[in-house]
């Protein structure tokens, strides 16, 4: 089978059941092309992308500036490992450490790499710097938290499905209820061993969970008055997908693409993924400050592909579009519109509950058992109407769309979601 041969939908699927193992349930649509807030499947039918491959495609399909600088550099030098340097690291790394305000950059991969490299440097760092004994560590995770399918992640996960019959699981992890700043008071009351706490500003993967007002802030504090780091998981949140650069910028006035003023909360390690690409290459990355960096020395950690030419250059380019586009802006403002458009509409059908998020992620919750298919039923309605989306656990719909849509697309969008759940039966 040539590689540029064309398949039908139907021909791509039943090669994938076939010879692919079966660890997703995709929608029955097969994409072969994008561009911006677009992709079209094999037979040409265009859709609105309401997922951006879980947040990772912000900067819309095949954004020229990401694929000339992706391309540019696969022409010129794609890989040395890091037993040399690269030209392209360094670059990036002065970027990104100067867009989120910390002294040094580890590059990594995909999501699941940067939390085990952000769980391995808070150990390490009790260890050698908070003098906790060896072996002793432990760090607070909350209930429902999704950060990868690692062994490690998946050991602290409460997801049956993602965790069952995968044991032996790794020690070293107390597990809390989120957005429960008593329960984190007492978990660090109770153990002296507590090295830190790792947290999604918003649960994306569990449903799109908005913590209340100030708790990361307060939860924040309360890891310093303990000294333990605060591990803010911005793989989903961050690159300006919740209205701001990164979700734990919060409440500031300025939604501004320059801004470079005082964070709601500073966490102490910063984990990167999925935008830092924008969707074009596997890029991730864990932020922290010296103090905390340098107990990582040569040998330590490290991975073949972080940190690559190519992955410097498509960082760098797709942090400069997130700039240059003003996308937390933009995020900011059609998120607001969203919400508001479907707070007018929901008292009109009794499918919908409620809605709820931050800039462009959100999340519709079904009026239906955690069992039911209606979330399921619903999508493959909105794909017919021409928007993809996916339910997340249950009966949520989550909605995230490109960053580079515009507001004239997000109303046509609206108008979708709401005629496809007016004709739902
Ligand atoms: N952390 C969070 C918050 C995520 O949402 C995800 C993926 O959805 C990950 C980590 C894992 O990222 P990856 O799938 O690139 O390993």
């Amino acid at each position: 089978m040539a590689v540029l041969e064309q398949l039908t939908s139907q021909q791509a699927i039943e090669l994938e059941n076939k010879y692919g193992a079966h660890n997703y349930h995709p929608l029955p649509v097969v994409l072969s092309r994008g561009e911006g807030v677009f992709v079209w499947d094999v037979e040409g039918k265009k859709y609105y992308d309401f997922l951006s491959a879980y947040s990772a495609v912000n900067q819309g399909h095949c954004h020229p500036e990401i694929v000339g600088a992706m391309v540019h550099q696969a022409e010129t030098l794609t890989l040395t490992s890091r037993a040399f340097y690269n030209d392209m690291l360094g670059k990036f790394e002065k970027y990104a450490t100067e867009t989120f305000h910390f002294d040094k950059l580890l590059p990594m991969n995909t999501g699941a790499e940067a939390v085990e490299t952000a769980l391995k440097l808070c150990r390490k760092w009790a260890y050698e710097k908070k003098g906790i004994s060896e072996n002793d560590a432990e760090i607070i995770v909350c209930e429902n938290n999704f950060h990868g399918r690692t062994t490690t992640i998946i050991s602290f996960s409460n997801d049956p499905v993602a965790r069952e019959n995968f044991g032996p699981y790794t020690k070293g992890f107390l597990n809390i209820e989120y957005d429960n700043l008593k329960a984190l008071e007492d978990a660090l009351d109770a153990n002296k061993n507590v090295a830190g706490f790792l947290v999604e500003p918003i649960q994306g993967e569990a449903g799109v969970y908005v913590p209340s007002e100030g708790y990361l802030k307060a939860a924040k504090a309360l890891c310093e008055k303990h000294n333990v780091l605060f591990i803010a998981d911005e793989v989903q949140t961050g690159i300006a997908r919740t209205g701001r650069l990164l979700a734990t910028c919060g409440n500031c006035s300025c939604a501004d693409k320059h801004c470079s003023g005082t964070p709601e909360v500073k966490p102490d390690i910063l984990i990167l993924g999925k935008a830092l690409s924008g969707g074009a290459y596997p890029v991730s990355a864990v932020l922290a400050n010296d103090e905390i960096m340098e107990v990582i020395r040569p040998g330590n950690h490290g991975s073949t592909f972080g940190g690559n030419p190519i992955a410097a250059a498509v960082g760098m380019a797709a942090l400069e579009v997130v700039k240059n586009e003003e996308l937390a802006q933009n995020a900011y403002e059609l998120g607001e519109l969203f919400r508001s458009e479907l707070n007018k509409f929901i008292p009109e059908t009794d499918l919908v509950k409620s809605v709820r998020g931050k800039g462009l992620l959100n999340a519709i919750l079904i009026n239906d058992t955690e069992d039911s298919s209606t979330a399921w039923d619903i999508c493959m309605a909105l794909k017919e109407n021409g928007l993809l989306a996916k339910p997340t656990h249950g009966n949520i719909i989550r909605f995230a769309p490109p960053l580079v849509m515009t507001k004239d697309q997000l109303l046509d969008c609206i108008s979708i979601i709401i005629k496809t759940l007016k004709e739902f039966r």
